[in-house]
């Protein structure tokens, strides 16, 4: 962040206001680490922050603190609503474009009060009045960090703080081992072990809380899998019925989209899975390398995100999805 950003913002924060912390649609670990860490900060500097979420958040983050605060948008739309008109500063964390927003978006556009975007998503939109937006990090929670200590606010850290940004930093390098997670990214991780966090105990929450159906769900998620060798690619489908026969809910499948690249040899994975309700198939891609699945999801099935992880959607059948996928695989040269 400029010099002359981080005054405005300084300035903004100077007064005890009400403050409106937005992640994007189906937030992750990073959107609620990040959000929730804010939030904690806000309230440490005599500020009025609500997290307000598009819609839910998996079940394996509840345990954050501050989520039982967290409204849910698309739950309560006219509280949120009001909670938003009357927000006199706007954050977006860990997402690029309104749209990101899901349904919330209509209500976001109208608001006329500063917005500021924390976010590591590449091409960011130009709707926030402060844009801090960084492809070099791993997380947006390690942007968070850095906010902080731009604000010259490190001294306010404390193992509430600490744990928030850990979960997201941890979640969003996949446990760091994705290319940007870096020796500065280690620093801070130390930094937030020494203030109290948990290390041993978040992952345990986080990775080790699967119910038996969410483990069968994965199992056929595996044996789903087809490989295209030639192409170095893998990708499996769920099916709304296979989701259902497993008791599907959210956040059983976060992950499973991983397991495609943990094949010898394949660099390119994805994984779809069938939305009745929306009348989409979801898509979550990943690679290794170089290949870059955020084109490729922009440039073929209506989504984004990042070089080596991002997400689409396809409004056609699940068998009609799968032909345009392993057609355009062909065609490429990975
Ligand atoms: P996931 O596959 O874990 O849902 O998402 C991987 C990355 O792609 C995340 O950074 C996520 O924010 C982004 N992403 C997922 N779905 C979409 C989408 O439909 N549109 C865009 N623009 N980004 C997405
Ligand atoms: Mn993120």
């Amino acid at each position: 962040m400029n010099t002359l950003d981080i005054q405005a913002i300084q300035l903004l924060l100077a007064t005890p206001k009400k403050i409106a912390i937005i992640p994007h649609r189906g937030p992750d670990g990073d959107a609620m680490g990040s959000t929730l860490a804010l939030y904690h900060f806000l309230i440490k500097n005599n500020h009025h922050p609500t997290v307000i979420s598009p819609n839910e958040f998996p079940d394996f983050l509840a345990w954050m603190p501050g989520s039982e605060t967290v409204k849910l948008y698309e739950k309560d739309k006219e509280n949120s609503t009001k909670i938003l008109e009357e927000a006199e500063l706007v954050f977006t964390l860990d997402f690029n474009a309104l749209h990101r927003a899901g349904e919330m978006e209509q209500v976001l556009e109208k608001l006329t009060v500063p917005f500021i975007m924390i976010d590591h998503h590449q091409w960011p939109d130009d709707y926030a009045t402060y844009t801090y937006s960084d492809v070099a990090y791993g997380s947006t929670c390690e942007m968070v960090y850095n906010f902080i200590d731009f604000l010259g606010k490190k001294q306010d850290l404390d193992k509430t703080i600490a744990t928030c940004i850990y979960t997201g930093i941890l979640t969003d390098s996949g446990s760091f081992r994705f290319p940007k997670t870096t020796g500065t990214t280690h620093r801070i991780i130390a930094e937030l072990i020494d203030l109290g966090v948990e290390n041993t105990l978040i992952p345990t929450l986080l990775f080790d809380n699967s119910s038996y159906n969410r483990l069968q769900l994965l199992g056929r998620a595996l044996q789903n899998m087809k490989v295209m060798e030639d192409n170095k690619t893998s990708y499996t489908t769920l099916t709304q019925e296979e989701l259902n026969s497993f008791n599907y809910v959210k956040g059983d499948t976060e992950g499973v989209v991983n397991y495609g690249l943990s094949i010898k040899g394949i660099v390119f994975t994805a994984i779809f899975i069938e939305n009745k309700e929306e009348e989409i198939i979801k898509i979550s891609f990943r690679s290794q390398g170089n290949f870059d699945v955020n084109q490729f999801a922009r440039d073929h099935f209506n989504g984004g995100g990042h070089i080596n992880a991002a997400g689409g959607k396809s409004e056609t059948s699940m068998e009609e999805t799968i032909n345009k996928f392993e057609s355009l695989v062909q065609k490429l040269k990975i």
